[in-house]
């Protein structure tokens, strides 16, 4: 793999997710092993987490992964049109925002298996946030509190600042380029060669925090160890 998927990057990633879990440590949620009824094919992730989930895997694993996705590649899958930064820019210009297909009926994760992630340890943030007070299961969706959702949206914010050069994509789009049998060149390259097809979105660093004015109080210590992280990026 490349020095785009094990430098510094990896790292701060590392500890983005770490600074999430302390914060998600206190929140209250029912989700527990083996409840993957939120583990659809309509995951999304960074490139940089891309090659952090391979970087973490051995070889035999890799190949696992690869033939997953392969044979349970989606027909049907969420192709996002734009990032959250993107998407908070948009807003902050007064853009129109495209619209976006999404449906959890389009199918499993192809990474689950006996309803257990098979690469839990190196899942990417958007399988992190999700999260909820009720069984989802039972109710046919999740509750997420407001404080959780802005939380999430901030480390989708910082996560894909730190990933600005790369892209972010559907989880098997993402993937199937990773551990493409002639993955060579610099990931983000390999991706400009087919995001003719447009199945990747250029990342962007923040423009705007999309913080609503009543979380900010209670998010600035974390916002401020969030902006420290970044700062070491530079
Ligand atoms: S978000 Fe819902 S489906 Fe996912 S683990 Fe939690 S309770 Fe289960
Ligand atoms: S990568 Fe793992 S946690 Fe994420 S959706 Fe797939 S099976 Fe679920």
């Amino acid at each position: 793999m490349n020095s785009h998927s094990d430098g510094p990057g990896s790292a701060l990633l590392k500890k983005i997710y770490s600074l999430y879990q302390e914060a998600m440590g206190e929140m209250d949620q029912v989700c527990k092993e083996k409840c993957g009824y939120c583990c659809t094919c309509n995951v999304t992730l960074t490139s940089l987490e891309a090659g952090f989930l391979i970087n973490s895997l051995s070889m035999e694993k890799r190949k696992d992964i690869q033939n997953r996705v392969r044979q349970k590649f989606p027909a049907k899958r969420y192709i996002p049109k734009m990032t959250t930064n993107m998407f908070a820019r948009m807003c902050m210009e007064n853009q129109d925002i495209p619209e976006e297909e999404n449906d959890p009926a389009w199918g499993t994760c192809p990474l689950l298996e006996n309803d257990l992630c098979t690469i839990y340890e190196s899942r990417p943030f958007g399988c992190r946030a999700l999260m909820s007070e009720i069984h989802c299961s039972k109710e046919g969706y999740a509750k997420i509190p407001p404080l959780v959702l802005t939380l999430n949206t901030l480390f989708l914010q910082v996560i894909e600042h730190l990933d600005q050069k790369g892209f972010s994509g559907n989880l098997s789009d993402l993937l199937a380029v990773v551990l493409s049998d002639n993955s060579q060149t610099d990931m983000p390259d390999q991706i400009n060669d087919i995001s003719s097809e447009r199945l990747f979105v250029h990342n962007e660093k923040i423009s705007v925090l999309m913080v609503p004015p009543e979380h900010q109080k209670e998010l600035e210590p974390l916002i401020g160890k969030l902006q420290d992280l970044l700062k070491k990026k530079n």
